[in-house]
């Protein structure tokens, strides 16, 4: 393999690659990591430098970068077969795959329907929702509930149902209208003063239960990332709140579509958010760790009753029209069952449990910062919301770049972190070792101090 030097790569990089998400000015001018390897936690860059991949390779990560025994078996696929088809084929490992997901889904999920990111994961489920409806003698129940502060992808029916303005904010004339809930963002509660979610009445969730009421009779789903709204800014919901998410449509009588492509696969602890809430969602959709972040994977998990509305003659036009290309590949599909293997094999939810108990505790001392406003925590999961003034709540000026600044301080402790607005978020590697963690909380207490000491506070 042809190994080009730094210099070269950057400028190729610079010359024909547009990044996403990326204001490509800043981009361009600056000397921008080039990863050629990736070894356990670490990202090695072409001049060598390791850096502890504190995202998790945008949160898809699990066993750690070149995990021999999914190297393995991706190796061994390709020499069986690459790609066929699901349109009028199967093939052995979607078979097999589709099988011990709903054995490790939460009870009651029965079907698969793959395709390969996040986005066509949820846009899938929102569709399925639509035409269940349609086929089961509730034709006007059309439109969707999602929540503000909502993160579910790019293409345009998963920002439909997005709630960050920013991001999707431009783009309002080409969405289709849903109605939005609030968001339950204790520590920027729009509903009331009283931030402790123990006394606060769970106003957020009497919305949502007026919300319903009120549209009921022409509602086809409500659309939720269980436990953490991630690019939201990580922000974890009260205990009890899915919960009572899933009784409101069961009184309703409205489907439930769990996104859990971030926080799926054993982020927070249990192998899904929901699980761990106790219920079961109508419809759950997948990616991200699936696939233990070597390969782009995606599925929509859904229950008989979803399944036998679409049930019939060949005539009947009842049929799922929807597929993609690379649906159910092989490839993929054998890198996600020997991630499952290594859940299995490593006991991985039990050995989660002192990191998450170390990671809990580096957090909440974060709190002694005094540009700390909020520290939020599930799982596997940390948020780190820097604030101006601690006192008033009053976020850094979108202009400051405060947490891309912290991320990039975190560079000389030989971290790759990426921010979320003025959020640093913590989401390694579920492999990453106690010392290993110590190091990106130690490096990410560092960075913030030294950022936020400067002269942001005049
Ligand atoms: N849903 C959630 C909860 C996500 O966090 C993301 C990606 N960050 C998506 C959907 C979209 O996934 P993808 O980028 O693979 O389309």
């Amino acid at each position: 393999m042809e190994e080009l030097d730094t210099q070269t790569l950057r400028k190729y990089d610079s010359d024909y690659l547009w990044h996403p998400f990326t204001q490509m000015s800043e981009w361009e001018a600056a000397d921008n990591l080039v990863i050629t390897r990736g070894e356990g936690s670490y990202l090695i860059d072409s001049d060598g430098n390791r850096y502890l991949d504190g995202v998790a390779a945008i949160w898809t990560n699990v066993h750690g970068h070149c995990r021999k025994e999914i190297n393995e078996a991706i190796k061994v696929q390709v020499d069986r077969l690459e790609h066929s088809t699901l349109l009028g084929l199967t093939n052995d490992r979607a078979a097999l795959l589709a099988k011990r997901l709903i054995d490790i889904a939460p009870t009651g999920l029965a079907k698969v329907f793959y395709s390969d990111n996040g986005s066509t994961a949820v846009e899938i489920g929102v569709k399925m929702a639509f035409q269940y409806q349609n086929q089961t003698g509730s034709p006007g129940r059309t439109k969707f509930i999602a929540f503000d502060n909502a993160y579910h992808g790019d293409t345009v029916g998963a920002m439909s149902v997005g709630g960050i303005d920013i991001y999707h904010e431009v783009y309002e004339p080409l969405l289709f209208p849903t109605i939005k809930a609030p968001s339950p963002y204790c520590y920027r509660c729009s509903l009331t003063e009283d931030r402790n979610s123990e006394s606060c009445g769970k106003l957020c969730l009497k919305e949502l239960e007026r919300l319903m009421e009120q549209h009921s009779h022409e509602l086809a789903g409500l659309v939720i990332e269980p436990a953490v709204q991630g690019a939201g800014g990580m922000i974890v919901q009260p205990a009890g709140f899915l919960k009572t998410v899933r009784e409101l449509c069961d009184r309703f009588d409205v489907l439930m579509i769990a996104d859990e492509v971030a926080v799926g696969f054993g982020r927070t602890g249990a192998m899904f958010a929901c699980q761990k809430a106790g219920i079961t969602p109508d419809i759950l959709a997948l990616s991200k760790g699936i696939s233990a972040g070597y390969l782009p994977l995606a599925a929509t998990l859904t229950t008989r009753k979803v399944y036998d509305a679409f049930w019939g003659a060949y005539s009947d036009l009842r049929t799922f029209f929807h597929g993609h290309t690379f649906t159910g590949n092989p490839i993929a599909c054998a890198a996600a069952l020997a991630s499952l293997d290594i859940f299995e094999s490593e006991h991985l939810l039990d050995a989660l449990v002192p990191k998450i108990a170390y990671l809990i505790e580096r957090l909440q001392s974060l709190l002694k910062l005094p540009h700390v406003g909020d520290v939020r925590h599930e799982g596997m999961i940390g948020g780190i919301e820097l604030v101006q003034d601690k006192e008033t709540r009053q976020p850094y000026c979108w202009e400051d770049r405060v947490g891309v600044r912290v991320c990039l301080e975190a560079r000389k402790h030989g971290l790759f972190l990426r921010p979320l607005g003025n959020v640093i978020v913590v989401f390694p590697p579920l492999s990453i070792s106690l010392d290993e963690l110590k190091l990106l909380m130690d490096g990410i207490e560092a960075s913030i101090q030294l950022v936020t000491s400067d002269t942001l506070d005049d």
